[in-house]
């Protein structure tokens, strides 16, 4: 069995890898983190929530993680993510819209009132607002003219309302929060028996480690993002979006000395999903079978309206870093120091860039792992078909 702790930016390839893990039988989830990156970290763990319901796994703890990059106060998600992932971050379609017509009633909603079946699918997460709305801290943000704001990456600088101090408050508290809590104990109970798979940016490890440093010679990670070898996938085609969400932290991150298996856009596409393996799934029959084939629609017609090369398929990123962190020899491994470039313009790079480490090149040990081979078919097959097996159970 392989103990695992996910944290994500859910997201429909984040959707996906949550259902291997769920599918996987040596795998053994403790819980899932909610952060921000394609939605909103509350909406993250709205979708966590209502994912783990379809699939009947709300035994799974959910958790909320930070709410904004380290380096803003606010976070807002921009327009390319919507356009992969939908407003709600599920391709626009409802897990509660699938559940069997019992459970919908059971909590009273009607199918068609998506709305309302999100929050009922989500009483989690209500609950995380209420404390954070509850918590009596002192307001920095509100002694401020200007908040710093990241639109999916991107620095805006904007004048300080209430509404916006109250949400940069709620980002503060964020950073110390039950999601990131539960990385620091996971690892500190668990040591190397522990795996942390972290598919969005990666703010909330660089939160957990600065909380408690302590857990850096323990910590175990495996992590969706970065480009070593191939052309980003976000504004200069530099930069691979997790990455680019938190340059600051990620750098943070590969410093530290922990253990990062980095898989990156490298092998992520190459290894890719199709409308077959979305027909394997409603041919199923099941509703859950239904949801993931609808879901996935949305995102096979927006790879193929971007980029030419995504008309053989939509690349599963966040999936393959699932798979990995339970089955290592499905990628070959180059040892190397990263980094992650800060600035733009200071001569030495371009913010967001995943580059080896020039201060750490010498060093015998090497305390990153990147994915550069991938042996796609053997993950593509397994991916399709556990996740058929998840559907049909
Ligand atoms: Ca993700």
């Amino acid at each position: 069995m392989t103990r695992l702790v996910l944290d994500v930016d859910t997201g429909i390839d984040d959707t996906l890898a949550l259902c291997y893990l769920l599918a996987s039988p040596e795998a053994e989830l403790m819980g899932v983190v909610g952060t921000y990156g394609n939605v909103t970290a509350r909406d993250s763990v709205r979708n966590n929530h209502a994912v783990l319901r379809l699939f009947g796994r709300e035994d799974i703890p959910v958790m909320l993680g930070c709410e904004a990059p380290s380096w803003a106060d606010l976070f807002e998600v921009d327009e390319g993510c919507a356009r992969f992932h939908g407003a709600n971050g599920l391709g626009n379609v409802d897990p509660a819209c699938y559940l069997p017509d019992d459970d919908a009633a059971e909590v009273g909603e009607s199918r068609d009132d998506t709305n309302a079946a999100h929050d009922a699918a989500c009483d989690g997460a209500a609950d995380v607002r209420d404390d954070r709305a509850s918590a009596a801290r002192p307001s920095v943000a509100a002694f401020r003219d200007r908040l710093t704001k990241s639109v999916g990456g991107e620095r805006v600088d904007v004048a300080t309302t209430a509404a916006d101090a109250a949400l940069a408050d709620a980002a503060a508290a964020s950073r110390e929060g039950d999601g990131v809590r539960f990385i620091v104990d996971a690892v500190r109970k668990h040591g190397r028996d522990v795996t942390i798979v972290a598919t969005g940016p990666l703010t909330d490890v660089d939160a957990a480690i600065r909380l408690a440093p302590d857990i850096v010679p323990n910590l175990r990670l495996v992590i969706m993002g970065g480009s070593l070898t191939q052309e980003g996938n976000c504004y200069d085609l530099i930069c691979e979006t997790n990455i680019f969400q938190d340059p600051e932290a990620a750098n943070r991150v590969f410093r530290s000395g922990a253990d990062v298996t980095m898989i990156g856009l490298d092998v992520t596409h190459q290894c890719l999903m199709t409308r077959a393996d979305a027909d394997r799934w409603r041919a199923t029959g099941t509703r859950r079978g239904a949801f993931l084939a609808d879901m996935v629609r949305f995102y096979i017609n927006a790879n193929e309206a971007s980029d030419p090369i995504f008309l053989a398929g939509s690349p599963l990123h966040d999936p393959l870093a699932a798979a990995v962190s339970l089955d290592p020899t499905l990628v070959g491994l180059f040892d190397v120091n990263m980094m992650t470039e800060t600035a733009t313009g200071n001569g030495h790079g371009f913010r967001g860039r995943t580059i080896g480490d020039p201060t750490r090149l010498r060093e015998p040990r090497k305390t990153a792992h990147v994915a550069l081979t991938v042996d796609a078919p053997r993950f593509t097959a397994r991916f399709r078909d556990r996740l058929a097996g998840l559907c049909a159970a």
